[in-house]
């Protein structure tokens, strides 16, 4: 008796521990716990390199463990670099005639400068155009000698304030760099004129998330400092900025003065780790969700916030504290029904995302798993606010040709809808797995008043709303992750980040943003039936010149590809298998 008794209370007990094991609920309650802790004063708004940032990987560390996930990296965390300051030294010198410069004061190196001296004379070259296009052309350069010496220029373009400028694509100070050193100038010192600040403020010295530095001295000088270089002249750059602007055409002149300065910029690096962990499954096959933790920090100049003025804690709630809630709360019910699963499920909370996708970009260069056998990949970047008609941004759909049947399968009978989007690449960390050729699916309840600022808070997230979310996007993985079947990859969208966002002409290949190789720009992919494809371009290849001109990096590449019209034929240098060879491409 007593023993049928013990048998019993075995049996009862084990449909309990059964029962719990395969029903873990997401709540409200359950995913209030996490953001309340991550997106805390104490956390700082997480900060990638900083006590805020790195409470929050452990945080995370011990959920990972908790939920008993299989470390893939060392205690979970992958770690890496980010530069998390801008410095210039004591060393920085400008001085010309009798004057001597005060650095912060006067002048200031631009964050990405060479460290280098220089003593030579300047010529002002007006905004620094070379434009040569059909209808329009502006060329600060001609009938000017400006080789080994300074150039002196006005930050900005003539349009600023119009949203179709014609300018944009030359208005950029890296693009005005290239022009300058493609001269041959040995120097800039760049100059705002009165549109773009009529206070003259010199910029601040904040890392424009490239470490690619330019080979020659770029200096930023206050008006007061360029009107003495012009004092000899009879003119200042009032004047001069006002003449550009209405006559549309150079007024590039020799100043007569020559000018010794130094520059020194350091960057300061702290290590930040992404945190790892993984489900496994019964197969050799993957599937990725990720989310990044980090946030702005205390905000400031440079660091993305929206209000850089208010040094406060930027909390985060749903940038992406949400995403990271999200994360945790499915893996735990994942967890509960790991005995279905085909693939294996690596979790990932990414850091750096902010500072330009860094932590996914590190992921996917340094992968710990192979990448061809990932799946699919799930991001989640803000799923707390969603909209009173219950809509969700579901980005990637164009990556596989399963994605769309797939997400609309799941949604029937929710109270959710979806607004898709095709493309691939998007402002978050799904962006670098694409680029790899894996497809995507990235969620997110969209941008609001209170994005990028301190007021990011948890009172105002939906959890209730984050929970409906939550259980659907389970469905869908669990559904992806129990099948016999994978996905199959398909191109969406263009596969090359963009600083302005505006390309008339394409040359149809994907940058390999993971390539460290030295110069030039990585292919990762053609796209088929394209002008890169039909040239003959072919995956690793290495782009070194377009038309002739260097490609050091991205940003070069960039510059020259905003210089070229629909229906030109170019030559496009390549390295392939250590070899030059010269491409000719008719866009
Ligand atoms: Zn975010």
């Amino acid at each position: 008796m007593a023993e049928e008794m013990n048998k019993k209370i075995i049996i009862i007990f084990t449909l309990i521990i059964t029962q719990s094991l395969y029903s873990y609920e997401i709540t409200p309650d359950s995913i209030y716990r996490h953001i309340k802790i991550l997106a805390s004063e104490e956390f700082a708004g997480r900060k990638p390199g900083e006590k805020g940032g790195k409470l929050a990987a452990e945080y995370i560390r011990n959920q990972f463990k908790e939920i008993g996930f299989t470390p893939l990296v060392d205690n979970y965390f992958q770690h890496f670099d980010v530069v998390t300051e801008v410095k210039a030294s004591d060393n920085n010198k400008l001085r010309f005639n009798n004057f001597i410069g005060k650095l912060k004061e006067d002048y200031i190196p631009i964050s990405f400068s060479a460290n280098a001296a220089l003593k030579s004379e300047v010529v002002f070259v007006g905004y620094g155009f070379d434009i040569d296009k059909k209808d329009f052309k502006w060329n600060d350069y001609e009938n000017i000698d400006v080789k080994g010496k300074w150039v002196m220029l006005l930050l900005g373009e003539p349009e600023m304030d119009k949203s179709d400028s014609k300018y944009a694509d030359f208005g950029t100070t890296r693009t005005k760099v290239i022009t300058a050193q493609d001269k041959g100038a040995a120097g800039i010192l760049f100059v705002a004129g009165v549109n773009l600040n009529k206070k003259d403020e010199l910029l601040s010295l904040t890392f424009d998330k490239s470490e690619s530095r330019t080979e020659i001295p770029v200096i930023n000088i206050r008006r007061s400092i360029a009107n003495k270089i012009l004092s000899e002249k009879g003119i200042n750059i009032e004047e001069l900025e006002k003449n550009l602007n209405k006559n549309e055409r150079p007024e590039s002149l020799e100043t007569g003065t020559i000018l010794y300065a130094y520059t020194e910029v350091f960057l300061t690096k702290a290590k930040t780790s992404n945190v790892i962990g993984m489900i496994p499954g019964h197969s050799n096959e993957y599937i990725v969700i990720g989310a990044h933790y980090d946030h702005l920090g205390m905000g400031g100049h440079g660091s993305g916030s929206r209000k850089p003025d208010t040094i406060a804690v930027h909390h985060g709630a749903d940038d992406n504290a949400s995403g990271v809630a999200g994360v945790i709360e499915l893996a735990k019910k994942i967890s509960a029904n790991r005995k279905k699963l085909k693939t294996n499920i690596i979790f990932i909370a990414f850091s750096a995302e902010e500072m330009g996708l860094l932590g996914s970009m590190y992921f996917v260069s340094n992968p710990v798993v192979d990448l061809k056998k990932v799946r699919a990949m799930f991001n989640f970047d803000m799923l707390g606010r969603l909209k009173s008609d219950n809509t969700i941004l579901a980005g990637g759909t164009g990556t596989s040709e399963e994605s769309d049947s797939l997400l609309d399968l799941h949604l029937s009978g929710r109270k959710l809808k979806l607004a898709k989007s095709r493309e691939g690449l998007g402002p978050s960390d799904h962006s670098s797995f694409y680029l790899n050729n894996i497809p995507v699916f990235f969620f997110s309840t969209g941008a609001h008043e209170d994005y990028h600022k301190p007021e990011d808070d948890i009172d105002k997230i939906d959890l209730k709303g984050e929970k409906l979310i939550l259980d659907y996007i389970y469905e869908l993985v669990f559904d992806i992750a129990s099948s016999d079947k994978k996905l199959t990859f398909t191109e969406a969208g263009p596969k090359k980040r963009s600083i302005k966002g505006r390309y008339k002409v394409t040359l149809g290949f994907m940058p390999d943003f993971a390539s460290t190789e030295k110069p030039g720009v990585g292919v990762g992919g053609v796209t088929q039936g394209s002008p890169a494809e039909m040239a003959g371009m072919k995956k690793g290849d290495r782009i070194i010149a377009i038309d002739g001109k260097t490609v050091k990096d991205i940003y070069e590449y960039m510059t020259r590809l905003n210089q070229l019209e629909p229906g030109q034929v170019i030559t496009v240098d390549v390295i392939r298998d250590g070899e030059k060879v010269v491409l000719l491409i008719q866009l």
